[in-house]
């Protein structure tokens, strides 16, 4: 909607309050200048108090630091003076976004502290910690009057955000609206390269505090304030030295940020869903624990100011619509008043759409409140620097009437003046609006409740179902970490369950006794129904670049039933409420001293092979029962358990079964596997993920670079797993040669210098890449018998370069945008599937996957490569002739002379080989060496489940993960990434399962070998 029909809308709204009209004045004031200038009401709304002393000094230095006038405004060309509290400089030397700069985390606290103790108007609280044990912390900022009522302040507030405590009664909440103070949380820096935030945070706590503007002392005395300077608190410090490290060796190139926090980096936005990281779960508890009404972080990236809040569509399609109407009221006042400044570059619309609730502040939008971002323009430091942009980012569009100039000088301290002037006005327009804004939250948070009786659902439902209780664990954490209430019937229940398609019947569904109910009738239900339910983006949507996943239902991606109930009458069976979900598992049934624990695809199987040293534990190769009970292929039989296990089992949310014997059936014996990651200096992200997983699920690995790997002659006689998680988008190329080597050696190590970095991994150089010695010690290695295990681009890798015989990337123009998709098993004997039934839902980045074929179709000799498309009937296309079009011709007055039947070559087969083709054919894979498929993608009909899905032909039913075999080992290839953010708990398994039984995946006695070695299980029809 463009802002004259919101105006047009709006003016007929009869509910207009005059802050809205004021907005409108304001903005129609930008769109035609014409109408006479509207400075002179903003100078009174932002003007000074004339008795304030100004601190000269400090003032100068900004009007120093600033490169262009326009990227100043009335609001920030001034520091007041203060005889109490001390301005930034006293921490920092220098003004706040002063040149060749940059503090590390624990001075901004300093500076932060030092305020409390000289301000009655601040208080600083810790938070939490991050991974590796720094602190983070928030300030509140406020009158000390509200500051010393903040209790009771945070009393009525509560109530607000949860109106049941009131009985949903408007009556009672209007005083409650009339006597509180709105809390507005503000966070900076995480994304370390983006450097600005902390000192223009500092700064601004200064003004806040200190400044006796009419405005400012408004804001204090109608709103708290809190600021939480530094998010990712690990990457901060990292940046820091890194930056340090460059100004110490002008001139050089220096390395890039290679990790921000312990885990991942830019990723660290997108764990709104699975709040794996500690930054993520500190600050919720920060937001919900201060019932603040907005979440407001601050980025760096396009010029110069970027108000996001607004953004494109689509927007979310679970977030409540007075939403959509206050971001489009603060965006559009905040354009506004940058404009009136004359400050150039300053939007709200463009490239970021709203759908996934995946950054960190999405958390408000998903519990009542607010999100807003800044996308302000940085250098990655605090270099002053010629910037030269793109076209389409100087060009005037409809929604940047004021565009960035051509070609600047840009300095930190433009960046903090905008991101201050910003953040001032807009905190200006808040504290004058705080009723409507209070308003607004209660009455967000009443539809939350009323979710039921509105729009539903009326409850998610996960069946009681121990095959699935370990997973289902998983769900429950996460909502636990949501602030999601858990409920838990206690008889078994029947309610109607809409159809999937719409016109059709619901059915009747029982849920037993023990199942669990996600009400929707709470506060935090928007987020339940956003995780649970499932996501449909329409390929013909004018937004053609989503700006991350389309789809991610957690139902589907931690494989569980989970059932969307509409029919309110399930809300009052008998419940009780879990507040620990972990003790949902950890029974043990049954009696005698052998152990055994179904695989039922659990998270933590392989976990608990590293906790039972000293017991003997096996595999069973075979399904089998006991005690009444099945187990599927892959369960565990323990014996000699140390005495602890029940402990062991409850930690591991792992039910077990007693019996007298050990069962009958094959099985292999497992020791805790030897398990290496192997990371690139190119990028540590996607393999971040995977090594946060082993780090919660406590498997041990060693972490070793590409460059150690080059070093190693034998992997084998260390390891007998190697895992190559994805890089990113990484070729061949560069994992190989890394980066350029024609300039100066990039440490990245600990010294006096640079005393954070080098703490997970270091190097002298983060240049050299694996090397062709490090290739060779990797084939070496799967050679004599270790299993690698590729995703994605390493997957990529590994065909590239000859580790993985018979298997290529099928290429289609499918568009899939991270988009969860159905898959089915192909190898259902293979170990990788152990636990799992006939299918188990995907991510897929961009809709990678492969082709598999029996020969090597490269070289001088005959060329046998697989066809990708169409992989019709062969006979589709018989000749004319005698007969129907299933039979066939025969030339007349002979005997009849039948020809070998042709084979219908399915998508995730390779071509059926035969004599001719097999003749003289050096090319041709043996057999035992064959790769084989154990998950494809489903049919086109069935592939969708989430997100986005167009022209899905090219890789509908094609093969996603395979096993390759080279000498003695195997490598493991995912085109899907199953450890993917912490939200693809259901894919886990696969990798786990790979691990747990590295040294059966080969052929061995599981494939027909023919004589002659040709026709093996993956001819077979
Ligand atoms: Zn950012």
């Amino acid at each position: 909607m463009t802002f004259l029909k919101m105006m047009r809308s709006k003016m007929t709204s009869p509910e207009m309050t005059r802050s809205k009209l004021a907005v409108m004045l304001v903005f129609s004031a930008a769109l035609f200048p014409a109408v006479p200038a509207h400075s002179q009401v903003l100078d009174s709304t932002f003007a000074r108090d004339p008795r304030q002393p100004v601190d000269q000094d400090y003032t100068e230095k900004i009007h120093k630091y600033t490169t262009d006038p326009s990227f100043i405004s009335p609001l920030v060309d001034y520091l007041p003076a203060s005889k109490t509290v001390p301005t930034p400089a006293k921490v920092l030397g220098d003004v706040s976004g002063a040149p060749d700069m940059l503090p590390y985390a624990e001075d901004v606290y300093k500076y932060f502290r030092l305020l409390e103790a000289s301000s009655p108007r601040v208080k600083v609280f810790t938070i939490g910690h991050s991974e590796e044990g720094r602190e983070m912390i928030v300030a509140a900022i406020a009158d000390a009057k509200l500051l010393a009522t903040a209790k009771e302040n945070d009393a009525r507030l509560a109530q607000l955000a949860d109106p049941r405590t009131i009985g949903l009664d408007d009556a009672k909440a209007r005083p409650l609206v009339d006597q509180s103070w709105p809390v507005y949380y503000i966070t900076g820096t995480i994304h370390s390269p983006e450097t600005g935030a902390p000192t223009a945070l500092m700064e601004l706590a200064y003004r806040l505090a200190v400044d006796d503007a009419p405005y400012i002392k408004y804001i204090r005395s109608h709103m708290i304030v809190l600021i939480t300077p530094v998010v990712e608190v690990d990457g901060r410090d990292r940046m820091v030295d890194l930056y340090k490290w460059h100004k110490a060796h002008p001139g050089q190139d220096y390395p890039h940020l290679a990790y921000w926090g312990h885990y991942v980096a830019h990723d660290n936005n997108r764990d709104a869903m699975g709040m794996t990281l500690n930054l993520t779960r500190n600050v919720l508890d920060t937001y919900l624990g201060w019932h603040a009404q907005v979440l407001h972080d601050l980025h760096e990236s396009v010029p110069f100011l970027y108000d996001n809040t607004v953004g494109d569509g689509p927007y979310n399609a679970w977030v409540d619509p007075t939403l959509a109407d206050e971001w489009a009221e603060l965006g559009a006042n905040n354009v506004a008043q940058m404009l009136s400044f004359g400050m150039p570059g300053v939007f709200t619309h463009g490239d970021f759409d709203t759908w996934s609730p995946g950054y960190l502040m999405f958390l408000a939008s998903m519990h009542n409140g607010i999100s807003r971002l800044y996308e302000t323009f940085g250098n990655g430091g605090a270099d002053t620097e010629k910037r030269i942009l793109q076209p389409d980012e100087y060009e005037r569009t409809w929604y940047r009437q004021n565009p960035p100039l051509p070609v600047v000088t840009w300095s930190q301290r433009d960046n903090n003046n905008y991101e201050e002037t910003a953040l001032l006005s807009t905190l200006s327009y808040f504290s004058e609006n705080t009723r409507h804004f209070l308003e607004n939250f209660y009455l967000k948070s009443k539809r939350s409740v009323d979710k039921p009786s509105l729009e539903g659902p009326a409850a998610y439902v996960i069946p009681a179902d121990p095959a699935q209780t370990n997973r289902q664990i998983e769900l429950l954490k996460v909502l636990k970490r949501q602030h999601v209430e858990i409920s838990q019937i206690t008889d078994a229940v029947t309610a109607p369950v809409p159809a999937e398609k719409r016109g059709e019947k619901p059915k009747q569904e029982s849920f037993p006794a023990g199942s669990i109910v996600i009400r929707m009738d709470q506060p935090y239900s928007r987020i339940a129904d956003a995780l649970l339910d499932r996501q449909y983006w329409a390929a013909s949507d004018p937004q053609k670049h989503p700006y991350d996943d389309t789809g991610w239902s957690f139902t589907h991606l931690f494989n569980l039933k989970v059932v969307r109930v509409t029919d309110a009458s399930i809300l009052k069976a008998k419940m009780t409420t879990v507040e620990d979900p972990t003790g949902l598992a950890g029974n043990i049934s049954g009696s005698g001293s052998v152990l055994a624990i179904e695989n039922t695809g659990q998270t933590s199987l392989l976990s608990l092979v590293y906790k039972l040293k000293g017991a003997t534990v096996k595999v069973a190769e075979k399904a089998f029962d006991a005690n009444g009970k099945h187990f599927a292929a892959g369960s565990l039989i323990v014996s000699g358990a140390p005495d602890n296990i029940a402990g062991v089992l409850r930690d591991l949310s792992l039910d077990a079964s007693r019996l007298e014997a050990e069962p009958s059936v094959p099985t292999h014996d497992v020791t805790a596997p030897r398990i290496a990651i192997m990371h690139t200096w190119l990028s540590t992200q996607r393999e971040g993920w995977w090594r946060q997983e082993f780090d919660n699920a406590g498997i041990p690995f060693d972490y070793m670079s590409t460059q150690a790997v080059a070093k190693e002659a034998d992997l084998r006689s260390k390891y007998d797993v190697i895992i190559f998680a994805p890089v990113g988008r990484a070729s061949a190329w560069e994992i190989i040669h890394g980066i350029p080597m024609w300039n100066n050696p990039m440490p990245w190590e600990k010294s006096d210098l640079t005393p954070n970095l080098g703490r997970i991994d270091s190097t002298p150089d983060v240049r050299p890449g694996l090397g062709y010695d490090g290739l060779a010690h990797l084939q070496k290695f799967v050679g004599d018998g270790g299993l690698l295990i590729t995703c994605e681009d390493t997957a990529q890798f590994a065909i590239d370069v000859g580790l993985a015989p018979g298997v290529s990337v099928a290429r289609g123009d499918a568009r899939v945008d991270g988009t969860v998709m159905n898959t089915a098993f192909v190898d259902r004997e293979s170990a990788v599937a152990f636990g799992y039934s006939n299918a188990v839902p995907v991510i897929s980045a961009g809709g990678m996957a492969f082709n598999i074929s029996n020969t090597m179709s490269r070289g001088g000799f005959r060329s046998l490569s697989d066809p990708t498309e169409p992989f019709s009937d062969p006979y589709a296309h018989r000749p004319t002739g005698r007969g129907s079009v299933e039979d066939s011709d025969e030339p007349q007055g002979r005997k009849i002379a039948e020809a070998e039947p042709l084979y219908k070559q399915q998508p995730w087969e390779a071509k059926r080989l035969d004599e001719e083709d097999i003749r003289n054919n050096p090319q041709v894979i043996p057999a035992q060496l064959r790769p084989d498929v154990v998950l494809r993608f489903s049919d086109v009909k069935s592939l969708l489940l989430d997100g986005l899905l167009d022209k899905a032909s090219g890789i509908a039913e094609h093969p996603i993960v395979v096993n390759a075999h080279l000498g003695r080992g195997n490598v493991l290839l995912f085109a899907n990434n199953p450890i993917y953010r912490g939200e693809t708990i259901g894919t886990y398994a696969l990798v786990f399962n790979a691990i747990m039984n590295s040294q059966h995946l080969g052929h061995g006695n599981r494939a027909e070998v023919k004589p002659g070695g040709e026709a093996t299980k993956a001819d077979m029809p």
